[in-house]
């Protein structure tokens, strides 16, 4: 069938399939959150493999990374099901008494879920989580570039899951575009920010919310107090131990003083030393880069001219097995493209300025980022930069871990995003809260009715 037919149909049949009635109770969308749970439970070898033919991930971080995640998303949202579906009751005011008030959540209706190829699995599913649980049938379109995990998903979801109102397409830009054209009543898309302009624009034909989540440089500011190694360990840990830094919340770069700057490297050297041996390229432990045309962008950022020889460590390359050296720059231009694009790789460039201080302004010079990090003991310093850095999030001495907080949001701001997900956010991102006032016969005032004359307003 052709792209435009198969949207098309997905979306009709998941309309009637809502129409229905069939997502509303709590015992489907419980039975649908059990399934994905067993799903990630079953097939934890199948989801691994895919995650290692397409990435080379390595299985800790499959598990860790995706799996567990998934597995953490679906509990939270059956531990909290039925309290995020009750009506909230608020007071009455005045000017309606007598009444009651309550907010009450409704689903949106058929969502759709676009999903990016780096964690093909846990991308594609957490979201699915949030619009199963707030009541909506879904279709779901992983990531093509990461052919091996979609096709898993493609037949995985119809044996654990409804699929008469969560639904997988497969496809490309062409399938993508004909989904768009449909009529959502809620977009989630994840990937980059141009793609995020077109589903904008998409979504905008039919008055269709959407949740971007996109990306970005995100910085990492490294104070001289700080406990050195283990400042090291968690930079490398949210780089390379994330997918070789392709991830949306890995560290871009890295802002440090120059006085601070050889201790720091020194550091990051040891610890990539002890992580990926004196060959990185043949370690099982580094995810490789995905396919040849985001090598060959990696590979021109190293390889322009003004920073090529800002190389202080790593560099090295295979083109056969798509793989990257951890690979540390000290001080490339700020004018470089490494500079200026989202790196989304295992480049990681070191800027140095005299003044700490002087890195707030350097980060909030570019778009606002996902996440900002800062590693230091220094708390006013850190109270300084929570309120003078915008950021999607933040953590003060670690990277990457805020998503696996359930009670924190998730999501970009600017140029990194729009909405939020995780934990009640992901309820919240698929839900209308409904605002219903129920009032009674009583309370009639004269003064609201016509004609209006002085003498009504003075009951
Ligand atoms: P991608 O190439 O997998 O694209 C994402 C989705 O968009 C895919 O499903 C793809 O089919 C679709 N798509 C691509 N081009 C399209 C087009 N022209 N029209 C319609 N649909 C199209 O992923 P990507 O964009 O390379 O992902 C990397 C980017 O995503 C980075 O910028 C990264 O920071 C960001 N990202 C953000 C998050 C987050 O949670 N905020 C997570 C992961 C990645």
């Amino acid at each position: 069938m052709e792209a435009v037919a198969v949207a098309a149909e997905a979306r009709e049949r998941l309309r009637a399939s809502f129409a229905s009635g069939r997502t509303r109770p709590a015992a489907w969308r419980a039975a649908q959150l059990r399934g994905l749970l067993r799903m990630a439970a079953e097939m934890e070898a199948e989801i691994c493999a895919a995650l290692r033919a397409d990435l080379a991930k390595p299985h800790t971080e499959s598990y860790v990374h995706e799996i567990s995640l998934v597995t953490s998303s679906c509990k939270f949202a059956l531990k909290n099901l039925k309290k995020w579906m009750q009506p909230k009751k608020v007071p009455a005011g005045v000017l309606t008494f007598p009444s009651t008030a309550r907010v009450t959540p409704e689903p949106l209706g058929v969502v759709l879920v676009v999903s990016a190829w780096n964690y093909p699995f846990l991308l594609a599913v957490d979201p699915v989580i949030g619009a199963i649980a707030a009541g909506n049938a879904v279709v779901l379109k992983p990531s093509e570039i990461a052919p091996a995990t979609s096709s898993l998903l493609a037949d995985l979801l119809p044996r654990y899951v409804d699929s008469s109102c969560i639904k997988v397409v497969e496809g490309g830009i062409a399938e993508t575009t004909a989904l768009l054209e449909q009529k959502w009543d809620k977009i989630f898309y994840t990937g980059n920010s141009k793609v995020g302009r077109i589903v904008m624009s998409f979504a905008a034909k039919h008055l269709t919310p959407v949740v971007l989540e996109l990306g970005g440089k995100c910085p990492v500011v490294v104070d001289s107090n700080v406990d050195l190694h283990v400042a090291a360990k968690r930079i490398a840990a949210g780089k390379w131990g994330c997918n070789s830094g392709q991830a949306c919340i890995s560290p871009d770069y890295v802002i440090t003083t120059k006085s601070f700057a050889p201790k720091l490297l020194d550091s990051l050297k040891k610890v990539l030393d002890k992580f990926y041996g004196k060959d990185p390229l043949r370690s099982e432990d580094l995810s490789r880069i995905v396919n040849s045309n985001h090598f060959n962008r990696l590979k021109a950022l190293m390889d322009e001219e003004m920073v090529s020889d800002k190389i202080v460590f790593g560099g090295q390359s295979d083109e056969q097995q798509l793989k990257i050296a951890p690979t540390l720059f000290l001080d490339a231009p700020l004018d470089s493209a490494i500079m200026k694009e989202e790196i989304f790789g295992p480049l990681l460039p070191i800027i140095t300025v005299d003044k700490i201080h002087e890195s707030f302004a350097l980060i909030n010079s570019m778009t606002k980022p996902l996440a900002a990090y800062l590693f230091s003991k220094d708390s006013k310093l850190k109270r300084q930069f929570e309120r003078n850095v915008s950021a999607g999030g933040m953590i003060f001495n670690d990277t990457g871990i805020h998503l696996t907080n359930q009670n924190l949001p998730f999501g970009g701001v600017g140029e990194s995003g729009m909405g939020a997900y995780h934990g009640t956010f992901s309820f919240d991102a698929f839900t209308h809260r409904k605002a219903v006032l129920d009032r009674s016969f009583l309370g009639e005032a004269k003064a609201r009715y016509p004609p209006y004359t002085r003498g009504k307003l003075k009951i």
